[in-house]
């Protein structure tokens, strides 16, 4: 998706942004955003997303932006709306298991200790 300002023409020089390198840029925004999220329409955007997102140079980037400011919908770093959210919900479960696992060892320590 090609950044455009909101506040300046865009003739008008402005800081490097990731997305300046997207390979998406000029490409359709609807690729990215199909409408519904099943159907063979749908599934074909996706799948010509994808193959941008694959050369993409700013891959990782993108996908961060997308994980960081929860994109709900749309083709993001080469990922749909539920691959993201799949990995969303593994990295809490990963968070959780961490988080029992450092209580865990904090009260064996304190055990231990008494
Ligand atoms: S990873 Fe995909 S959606 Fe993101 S900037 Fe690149 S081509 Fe566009």
């Amino acid at each position: 998706m090609a950044r455009r300002s909101r506040y300046a023409p865009n003739n008008l020089p402005r800081p490097h942004h990731w997305m300046d390198a997207a390979a998406c840029n000029g490409a359709p925004v609807a690729l990215f955003f199909p409408v519904g999220s099943g159907g063979v329409p749908a599934a074909v955007d996706v799948r010509e997303a994808k193959r941008f997102c694959a050369r993409c140079p700013v891959q990782a980037e993108c996908l961060r932006h997308a994980l960081t400011v929860r994109e709900d919908y749309g083709v993001w770093g080469g990922l749909d709306e539920n691959e993201r959210a799949e990995l969303i919900r593994k990295a809490r479960l990963e968070a959780e298991r961490r988080r029992r696992r450092e209580r865990q060892k904090k009260k064996a320590n304190a055990g231990a200790a008494a």
